[in-house]
């Protein structure tokens, strides 16, 4: 099996620590292939064939191919964040010589399942400059196992393999360092300065995550799977990533591109996705509309492309649990290599129609990619994401898919090596 999709995918899953690190991989990796940056703020000029990108707020990542105005416009989307602690403001809690970390809860995590593991840290730290409105923003990552947050042992909690419900604000505090005799020494604020070279006085204030330190391996009898932090949903955007890559405008041996090719990873679908940089916002309609502008393009045409625009959201799906196959619906069963997953559910939760579905199924067909469907089990409510809340502001058919994963939201998840290539295999056939 061809494992660049799933190298791919580790190294990407190493580097993706928080959102904004994830859309800063991403920048790199479209850079070293002549993407071209553009920032929202400025007027842009866009050349028909030309490829580039926007950084929008940090944490979401839109990036674009353009070639005759005319052509179809075709749309793969995923999210940069996953399920996380991200530490508060004032952080430092002490406790009997213990010092340990203010945290909230993002997303809907499974929370046991961050015990008795090495943590780290990584986001953005806002600093003190001479103009308030315009603070010095740097990434920061600790890169190393920073915090734990151990269970409490089994002889003072007997019933723990009953089942244990955990305070996020009371039992969640990842343990730092133990403070000691100088009970009043600062000890979270200095270590953020080591880790951003700056002055602890400046940071004027920070989004950090707190992230599982093991990162992503192979494992199984034959390697068939990958265990690894971050999974939902950074197999979606690897595969975005080589979609949107595979197209090649100035590549002799390909047709030349008609229409719009486009991937677009929001930030916030973990927690709903209504702020200015998630998949509710107006922000990619904007940046569609000012294309067409840039190119030339009236409104009406603009309009009419929209109308027949196809927008491909990806995100995983619950594959069939080997210990618990009650969980899934009784005839549409998705399991871990078995393919890419179409999710459709007549609530909504998931965008699909009878047409889209017929696209994506028959686009799989022709290209020999394997996929499978995914529909709720009927007295269960199921999980939601982005296609359904994007496609109400941008009105183009849409369908929800993703790859089949196991313990979605657990600190590891489980997914299968050659739906990776699966995925990646049907976005450069939707972007083609
Ligand atoms: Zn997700």
């Amino acid at each position: 099996m061809d494992n660049r999709a799933v190298s791919d995918l580790l190294d990407l899953i190493g580097k993706g620590t928080s959102p904004y690190h994830v859309v800063a991989a991403a920048a790199n990796r479209l850079e070293s292939a002549e993407f071209r940056r553009l920032d929202l703020r400025d007027k842009w000029k866009i050349r028909r064939g030309g490829a580039y990108y926007f950084n929008v707020f940090g944490s979401t990542f839109v990036a674009f191919r353009v070639g005759d105005v005319d052509g179809p416009i075709r749309l793969a989307t995923a999210h940069t964040d996953f399920p996380c602690l991200r530490v508060k403001p004032a952080p430092e809690v002490r406790t009997h010589g213990y010092g340990k970390v203010n945290i909230e809860v993002y997303g809907g995590m499974i929370r046991e399942s961050w015990l008795d593991r090495p943590l780290a840290i990584a986001g953005k730290v806002a600093l003190r400059t001479a103009d308030p409105f315009s603070p010095d923003v740097r990434l920061v990552d600790t890169n190393r196992p920073l915090l734990t947050i151990p269970r409490l042992a089994i002889h003072m909690n007997p019933a723990v393999n009953k089942g244990v419900e955990l305070n996020p604000q009371k039992d969640m505090l990842p343990l730092m360092t133990m403070t000691g005799k100088q009970a009043d020494e600062a000890y979270f604020l200095p270590c953020l300065a080591e880790a951003a070279d700056c002055q602890a006085d400046d940071i004027l204030s920070y989004d950090l995550t707190v992230y599982p330190w093991e990162t992503g391996c192979l494992c199984g009898a034959k390697n068939e799977f990958i265990s690894s932090p971050r999974l939902d949903n950074l197999t979606s955007v690897a595969a975005c990533l080589a979609g949107i890559l595979d197209v090649d405008t100035n590549d002799a041996s390909k047709e030349a591109l008609s229409g719009l090719r486009m991937i677009a990873l929001f930030d916030n679908e973990e927690v709903g996705s209504r702020t200015k940089q998630g998949a509710a916002s107006l922000v990619l309609p904007q940046i569609l509309r000012r294309i067409y502008r840039a190119l030339g393009c009236d409104d009406e045409t603009f309009d009419r492309q929209i109308a027949g625009g196809f927008c491909l959201s990806l995100d995983v799906a619950h594959a069939l649990h080997p210990n618990a196959p009650e969980k899934n619906d009784v005839t549409n069963f998705p399991v871990l290599n078995g393919g890419v997953v179409l999710k459709t559910a007549c609530s909504q939760s998931y965008a699909g129609d009878a047409e889209a579905v017929a696209v994506i199924r028959s686009l799989c067909d022709v290209n020999g990619i394997p996929c499978q469907q995914f529909v709720n089990r009927s007295d269960m409510r199921g999980g939601s994401t982005l296609g359904s809340i994007l496609s109400a502001n941008l009105p183009m058919r849409t369908m929800d898919a993703g790859a089949p994963i196991l313990a979605m939201h657990s600190a590891r998840e489980t997914m299968g090596c050659s739906d990776q290539n699966a995925m990646d295999a049907l976005v450069k056939a939707f972007l083609r």
